[in-house]
């Protein structure tokens, strides 16, 4: 990134320092296109996940049935059709197929938009089943892999969707960059026209050092199974604390999705914040405004869904993240059980069974 700041020229221009500027955005747009199995060419630079998931449902919606699931992130929900049809999930967090078999048998163009992996549970869709429905159907699929990207395997070539959205500030790269890749042969118009930039795919000047670190964070994807083990540790020890685990499907090394029933998410979420633990309630994007999650009441969850917190082990969470934590949840548990709940419902006596035993 240091160096892309250095390199300070247009990557449009013919000078010098434009062809030093076309350099980083293109070894940073061959380290995205290796991290997912793409072309470079297909790899669009833009701002981020919301901007790619927008670009590409503006463009291939028109004229198609759109069908989303219950679950995407409100980056997605905010740019479909309202008349979209929702595909409801199962209790294991994961996308209904049989729903999405009968949506699609109602004839006609569609569009599908499915998740590779959900920010909040961290559960991972049945993507090679979701794509063959959509083939079996003639119907066009689009991933949103923004919270799946660098914790599981991406192969374009493989995974049978027109377009993928992607972005850096999930992996550890800086906020303000991400690409839309798209299916070989796929071409897009641009939802910001301009001067023509990325091949007429997205106007206006690239952002080159957050590019570059994006390129660098695809390049530099750990070991998803280190996080795992860290993963299932703190689960091991929040479960013997009173914590529901929410999702059951197959999950993603990162993420955990942690209910205490009847002590509420915010409650946590500033009780694990004064000891220096950062978490959310839901969705960081609109964690601003605490509300009961939209995903875990997809999933069935009732009550326990205004009770869950998210936690995320970054690239390089180590073990002493997952003591600190532990011992933080243990002291908020503790205080809970013996001072009733502050902001609670109904204090310890409402508390889930496990929870209170
Ligand atoms: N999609 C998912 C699954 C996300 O988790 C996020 C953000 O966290 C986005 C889209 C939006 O991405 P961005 O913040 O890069 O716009």
């Amino acid at each position: 990134m240091i160096g892309a700041l250095e390199a300070t020229g247009n990557p449009a221009s013919i000078h010098g320092a434009g062809r030093l500027a076309r350099r980083v955005l293109e070894e940073a747009r061959g380290q995205v296109a290796i991290a997912v199995g793409a072309a470079s060419g297909d790899v669009v630079f833009c701002s981020g996940g919301t901007e790619a998931n927008a670009t590409a449902i503006a463009a291939l919606a028109p004229g198609r049935r759109v069908l989303v699931g219950a679950t995407e992130h409100d980056a997605v929900r905010a740019a479909v059709p309202a008349d979209a049809v929702v595909l409801p999930v199962l209790q294991d967090g994961t996308l209904d197929l049989a729903a999405l078999e009968s949506g699609l048998a109602g004839g006609g163009p569609a569009l599908v938009c499915v998740m590779l992996a959900n920010n909040e549970t961290g559960v991972v869709h049945p993507m090679r089943e979701v794509a063959a429905l959509c083939r079996a159907h003639g119907a066009l699929l689009h991933v949103d892999a923004v919270q799946g990207a660098g914790r599981m395997k991406i192969d374009m070539g493989s995974l049978g969707a027109a377009t993928l959205a992607l972005s850096g500030h999930k992996l550890g790269g800086p906020k303000g960059a991400g690409a839309l890749v798209l299916a070989a042969g796929m071409h897009l118009p641009a939802l910001i026209a301009g001067g023509g930039q990325e091949r007429g795919r997205r106007g206006g000047t690239p952002a080159l050092p957050a590019i570059a670190g994006f390129g660098a964070a695809m390049a530099a994807v750990g070991d998803a199974g280190r996080l795992a083990g860290l993963r299932d540790r703190l689960e091991a020890a929040a479960v013997g604390l009173g914590a529901v685990v929410c999702g059951s499907g197959p999950r993603l090394g990162n993420t955990s999705c942690l209910a205490l029933a009847g002590v509420r998410a915010e409650t946590q979420v500033i009780s694990l914040d004064l000891a220096g633990v950062a978490v959310s309630a839901g969705s960081a994007c609109s964690s601003g405004k605490v509300t009961e999650s939209r995903v875990l009441a997809a999933m069935g969850l009732g009550e326990l869904a205004g009770c869950a917190i998210r936690v995320s082990l970054p690239w390089n969470a180590c073990e002493a993240d997952i003591d600190g934590f532990i011992a933080a949840y243990s002291v908020m548990t503790a205080r809970l059980r013996t001072k009733g709940v502050p902001g609670g419902p109904g204090g310890a006596a409402s508390l889930h069974p496990a929870f209170s035993s």
